[in-house]
Parts: C-alpha cells; structure tokens; sequence
C-alpha cells in the first residue's frame, strides 16, 4: 500500500487511483482537506497511529480484513447510482453507504451554542445539519442508532450553554445560605443557632428561657436555608438555568431539550443508492396523503380543467436550525392538525415533513379562505412557540403549469426557502 505525502493530497488525479487512504499524521487539516476533495468524498481513510483511531473524519485503525474491506466499497461504488449526484444528501447516503462501519455521530464542540455537531456533515456540505438529519430521518433516508446525549438548551436563543444555580424561590436572590436554626417553643421567635448559643448553654435571645431539650422546649425548623436578599426560610431553593450567551435566567420547566443521535443508511436511503432516483423515491407518502406523482397528475390535469375554481395550496411550517425535541413533537402535532382541517375532497401532499401541499379541485375559493383562517388561528395558538406555519395559495389555471408542471411545484414549493 503506497502512502501519500502532503503534496499529494492537493492533486486529483493521483488520489483516484487509491481505493482508501491510509494517514499516519491525522492532523485536522489534513483529513479535512482529504473528505471536502469533490472527487473522492467517500474514499476509506485509515489511521495508522494507535491515539488517533477515533477521529470523526476518518475510518478508525486499519481493518484487519482489509481486502475484503475494500473488495465490499469498490463493488457498491461500482453499483451506485446517485455516484454522479453532487447533491450533499446523496454525498452523505454514498459516503455512509460505502463502508458498514459509518455513522453520522455528533462530537462535542464547545465553541458552538448547541454544544455538538456533526463533522462528517459540515465535511460533506450539508447546511442546517439538525434540520437536514429530522427530514432524512423521516423520509428513512437515515435510521437512528443510537442516543449520544441530550442537552437542555435556553428558552430563548437555544444555547446549551447554561450554568445552573440555586435560587431564593421567593426573590430569585443568588445570595442564599445554609443555617441551622433553632424555634423557640415559648416565645415563638425562629433564629439561627448562634444567636441562641451562650457559652454552653442555649438561651433565647428573646425571651431568656433556657432551652435544654429540643422537642420539650424547642425544636428545629424543617427550612434549613435562608435568603439574605428578603429573608425568607426555605427548604429547597429553586434551581434555575441562566443561559452563557444570552442571560437569560431561565426556570428548568422553561428549557427545550435536544436529543443528539448517531445515525446509519435507512431503508429508502439504500433503496435510492441502488436503484437511483426514481419520481416516486423523492418523498414518502404519509398517512392518507397522496404521492408525488399523483398530486402533480392531479394538479396538470385540473389545471388543465381550467374551470378557474380550483386551488393549490401550500402551508409551511418554519422551525428553528436547532430543532429541539419540543419542536419535532409540536411539527408533527401541526401536520396532524391540518391534515384534519381539510375537507373530504381534498388532496393532500407532504412534500417533506415541514411542507404541505393541498389541492382544492372544487369550490377551491371558498375552501381555501375557510382553510386558510384555521391555519391561522391554528397559528396565533402557536404564539409561545418558536414553530410558525405560512399559507400560500394559487388558483387555477396557471399558463405555466401545462409545459412543466414538474418545474413549476418545484418553483411553488421553494417559494418558503
Ligand atoms: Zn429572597
Ligand atoms: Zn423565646
Ligand atoms: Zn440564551
């Protein structure tokens, strides 16, 4: 096996020769500069240095069946088919695809808000990686395999950066402290032990009584912390999360959580990259909803109608680039919610799980401004969260439509992005 030298790293030509690359300095750059080359994103790298097997650009340690290894990679390579798609999802499906031991896994980055991120995306191109992984996710381009971890994130700007602390829970004072306090049983008067201590002996500093047995002549209150802001008493303070970046001061009720997960090729992700993109493999059918294919037939052929009472419609439902756990609940409570809105004639389409697309072949004005009212009060509901939902509609005909209707959903849907 040949080892290449820096200088080779910058020329094309001589890597394609190579069915892996094997590095025995993994320093950062290099390896980076080794996954972005645009030829050969998903060309095995190895390690041969024993504390660097994990590093998240490349493949860990040689393998010991290195033959069989590479035998398996070069005969999916030779079958591939979205091998000439630059697109970044099919970088990503090619590049997990190519060896059974790769994983899209998060690492820890502290210089970002959300604590991880997930190299191999950044490396092969993907934007909005959180974003990307959800939609992949739920088209089974990608499957889950593991949790790596999950962060509690600010209520306002989502950093995982947050310092938890304990607070007076009636003033939200820092300064709180612990004390033994000592409630005297004739006068009433609750204090903290020093003031009571008289040489040996506790004494009431109010009422002079000696106090000798606790439970006869005194006793000790539950609330073993005091604020020095206000005053009070308490047992527990309240924790709260003040977030690093932003300040907010955030109760814990109040966070959004993050579930990180490692991920592997899916289902419809391995049946892309075998049989090729296919109209009906670009999205999924959920539920009711009709496919790709059938919600464009159904849009030339009414557009072709021309009756001037049909509409298509599109609702869009814009989430954060973080996507906490709280929002996938809430998007996928959203499409169940205005899938239920429409009326039986309707036609529905997900595109992706965040965009809509309905079909109103009948009455379409009248429907469509029904529609559009629950969405938006479907919508002033939402005021707390950070989810909003968008709603666009068209009324047929459209010129456009007859030449490429193809084109001109492609055009509509996009209209959002
Ligand atoms: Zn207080
Ligand atoms: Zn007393
Ligand atoms: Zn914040």
């Amino acid at each position: 096996m040949t080892t290449l030298d820096a200088c080779d790293l910058n020329d094309p030509v001589s890597r394609q020769a190579f069915d892996a690359i094997v590095v025995d300095d993994p320093r950062v750059t290099d390896l980076a500069l080794l996954r972005s080359a645009p030829d050969d994103k998903t060309t095995p790298i190895f390690l041969n240095s024993q504390d660097a097997k994990d590093h998240p650009l490349a493949d860990g340690g040689l393998p010991d069946d290195l033959a069989t290894v590479l035998t398996k990679a070069r005969a999916r390579q030779d079958k591939n088919a979205l091998l000439q798609d630059q697109s970044s999802e099919a970088v990503v499906l090619s590049w997990l695809w190519h060896l059974d031991t790769r994983t899209v896994a998060p690492v820890i980055d502290l210089s970002r808000p959300e604590i991880y991120r997930y190299p191999v995306l950044d490396m092969l191109g993907v934007e909005a990686a959180n974003t990307w992984l959800v939609r992949a996710c739920q088209r089974e381009l990608i499957i889950p395999i593991s949790v790596i971890d999950r962060t509690r994130n600010c209520a306002t700007c989502a950093s995982a950066h947050l310092n938890y602390v304990d607070r007076c829970p009636y003033c939200d004072a820092l300064d709180i402290k612990r004390e033994q306090a000592i409630h005297c049983f004739t006068c009433g008067f609750v204090g903290e032990q020093g003031l009571f201590r008289r040489a040996e002996r506790l004494i009431c500093p109010k009422c002079d009584t000696a106090l000798k047995h606790i439970g006869t002549d005194y006793d000790r209150p539950i609330e073993r912390m005091r604020c020095c802001g206000c005053g009070e008493r308490f047992n527990d303070p309240r924790i709260k999360a003040t977030c690093l970046e932003c300040g907010t001061i955030n109760a814990q009720t109040d966070l959004q959580t993050h579930t990180f997960r490692s991920y592997g090729l899916g289902p419809a992700g391995e049946a892309l990259l075998k049989g090729g993109r296919s109209p009906e493999d670009q999205v999924r059918a959920f539920g009711e909803a009709v496919g790709p294919e059938q919600f464009l037939w159904t849009l030339s052929w009414l557009n072709s109608m021309a009756r001037s009472n049909s509409v298509v419609a599109r609702v869009d439902i814009l989430d954060q680039p973080e996507v906490s756990d709280q929002d996938r609940a809430r998007t996928q409570s959203l499409r169940d919610q205005i899938g239920s809105l429409l009326p039986e004639t309707a036609v529905l389409h997900y595109r992706d799980p965040n965009t809509i697309m309905v079909l109103f072949p009948e009455q379409g004005q009248d429907q469509t401004k029904e529609f559009v009212q629950r969405i938006k009060s479907i919508g002033d509901a939402q005021k707390n969260s950070p989810l909003k939902l968008t709603v666009d509609a068209i009324t047929l005909p459209q010129p456009r439509i007859g030449p490429d209707a193809r084109g001109w959903l492609d055009r509509f849907a996009d209209k959002a992005n």
